[in-house]
């Protein structure tokens, strides 16, 4: 059996920068990171435009309240304050962190980080790196994995959290190489495993974002927090859905509808563009149901909207925002200097998660705690996006939360012992469970699946949603799941078998999709990121409350928590 004093199940920004903590914090630890990609390949690096923190270096008069009242107000008043508190507050000090380790932020002419605009911000701080801001810190923080010595188990998928009697005592995980199957024990586990954008068909996420962490902590019967709230970034490239960054906007392009029309105007007259994201996505998912959309010869009615830079001229468009340029250029042919890039919402980010104390540690029910497990990162849900992040808030979570959640760990397993752990129970299970899928007989194949269970989450749960669209959404999720029981694998092998792995991320994925639905369908009121056209205004009254969703074959049980309010009431939500 693998042994470690801290096992880390991610190596994206989360994982890493705790790993980093744990190791800063106590050197003689033993720590691992285990990632079913190699750590740089987490969908992290892809992060475009920026991490947010009030240096002030382009708003003087930015305060770290300006942030909090910013986040808390975007959340819709379902963050928890005192988590925003921190966040707000501690960015400024992981960000000149993450200078003197040598992230390559962009430049003002002094030498000073640039700050930029984005959405639901009233004041420049996003701090970035051109638009390839997560590419910038996540290999700056990979390489000190390697300086601390962190052992790295990549391109390993952890299938199974060890959950004993209330403690966290190791994973257990699968060789995507070879097939090897391993145990691993830790005094402590951390999931930092990210997103779950997969379960929908339309995702600026990575295949790799799967939610696995979310649906293995499930089936160990932790409760999943606030899973109804799906973020829709609104300016997927149309059709691909890949993310073109809110940083476009921020540095100032329109978004423009059949009329050639700025109809932002008519939703969020104040922020125009740099509206929040569940607004903006509304509002060209109203503008392209109206008619006003745009298809692909120009002329109205279409799926998409246009996304207008032209007036930025090449110089601007270049140095600020040259990857979205590229993109738009190598997947849909548009030279966005000359032409309007195609754009609609895709899936970007799950508000909800693994629920965790403010020291990254995970909940295993509105008051109590699981001992040795932590998460932090877009896996867990602590809560400071509430119903709607904003963007550039969620690289400043990894940091500070990854920051956090480490040094948190390395006192945990302080004069802690390694727990007691039936290696071969576990190991039998697995390799059961792997032989199972290898002899599948059925006839259908994992990516038909797959594309059946997305479309059905697209349409039952999109960016607006109603009781009865939604019910038969559980009902098509049903149908998968005994499709499911009838799956086949063309590839028996073991080598480098990703089929294997695509089928434990299916289940995973399903089981996320059940949650999300189930949370979604019993929140009868619209808050954030969560529109229901049958029940359309925020309802503090009987909904400023956290749901928990705790899974179980026999079907989902669902209780709520209170929502930390410290700093600011709720308040009517306009801009
Ligand atoms: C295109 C794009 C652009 C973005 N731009 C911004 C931005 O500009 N600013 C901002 O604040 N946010 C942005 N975001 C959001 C932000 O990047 C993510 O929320 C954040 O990086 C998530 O980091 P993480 O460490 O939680 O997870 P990830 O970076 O997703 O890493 C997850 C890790 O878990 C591992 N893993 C998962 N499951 C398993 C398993 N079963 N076994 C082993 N390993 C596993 C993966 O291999 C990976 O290493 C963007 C997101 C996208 C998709």
């Amino acid at each position: 059996m693998l042994e470690h004093d801290v096992i880390i199940v991610g190596g994206g920004l989360a994982g890493s920068r705790a790993a980093v903590e744990i190791a800063r914090t106590d050197p003689s630890l033993n720590i691992a990171v285990i990632a079913k990609t190699h750590p740089i390949r987490s969908h992290s690096v892809a992060a475009q435009g920026g991490i947010a923190a009030t240096l002030n270096n382009v708003d003087p008069e930015d305060t770290w309240e300006a942030h909090a009242f910013d986040t808390v107000k975007g959340s819709d008043y379902l963050a928890d304050q005192d988590a925003v508190e921190i966040l707000a507050k501690e960015a400024p000090d992981v960000i000149i962190d993450l200078e003197h380790m040598g992230v390559l932020f962009s430049r003002l002419p002094d030498g000073r980080i640039a700050q930029r605009a984005f959405g639901g911000h009233t004041h420049r701080r996003t701090c970035y790196a051109a638009d390839k801001t997560g590419h910038a810190i996540l290999h700056e923080l990979v390489n000190n994995l390697r300086r601390y010595g962190v052992h790295i188990y990549d391109e390993w998928y952890v299938m199974r959290l060890i959950l004993e009697e209330g403690e966290a005592k190791g994973v257990v995980m699968y060789n995507i190489l070879d097939g090897t199957i391993q145990v691993a024990r830790a005094k402590a586990v951390m999931f930092a495993t990210g997103g779950y954008g997969r379960a929908f068909n339309t995702t600026s996420n990575d295949f790799a974002s799967t939610g696995d962490g979310l649906a293995m902590s499930a089936l160990a019967g932790i409760p999943l927090q606030d899973m109804e709230f799906v973020q829709f970034h609104p300016t997927g490239l149309y059709p691909v859905g890949v993310l073109i960054s809110e940083a476009v906007r921020g540095e100032g392009a329109y978004l423009i509808n059949s009329e050639g029309d700025r109809f932002m105007k008519n939703y969020a007259p104040g922020k125009m563009e740099l509206a929040p994201r569940d607004i903006t996505s509304r509002a060209i998912t109203l503008e392209i149901r109206a008619g006003r959309g745009i298809n692909r010869d120009g002329t109205a009615g279409g799926p998409f909207v246009y996304l207008d830079l032209r007036h930025m001229g090449r110089e601007k468009i270049m140095s600020r925002i040259p990857f979205c340029w590229e993109e738009a250029h190598r997947l849909v042919g548009v030279d966005a200097v000359v032409e309007p890039m195609p754009v609609r919402p895709t899936v970007h980010y799950s508000m909800g998660g693994i629920p965790t104390n403010t020291d990254g540690r995970v909940l295993a029910s509105a008051d109590s705690l699981v001992d040795g497990l932590f998460a932090a990162g877009e896996a867990a849900c602590v809560s400071v996006h509430g119903a709607n992040r904003l963007g550039s808030n969620s690289l400043l979570e990894c940091v500070v939360y990854g920051k956090r959640t480490g040094a948190a760990i390395a006192q945990f397993v302080q004069n802690r012992k390694l727990p007691n752990v039936n290696e071969s129970h576990y190991l039998q299970e697995a390799k059961n469970q792997v032989q199972e899928l290898l002899d599948k007989s059925g006839d259908c194949r994992i990516g038909q699946l797959r594309q059946e269970f997305q479309d059905a989450m697209t349409l039952h749960c999109g960016v607006f949603r109603t009781e009865d669209v939604m019910q038969e959404g559980l009902n098509q999720l049903q149908i998968c799941r005994e499709r499911y029981q009838n799956i086949y694998l063309d590839d028996r092998g073991k080598l480098w078998n990703t089929e294997v792995i695509e089928a434990l991320e299916l289940r995973n994925i399903m089981i996320v999709g059940e949650m999300i639905l189930t949370s979604a369908l019993n929140r009868r009121e619209s808050r954030g990121a969560h529109s229901r056209e049958d029940y359309t205004t925020r309802d503090d009254q009987n909904f400023l409350k956290h749901t928990l969703a705790y899974y179980s074959q026999a079907g989902i049980d669902l209780a709520y928590r209170p929502v930390a309010i410290t700093m600011f009431e709720p308040q009517e939500r306009k801009y």
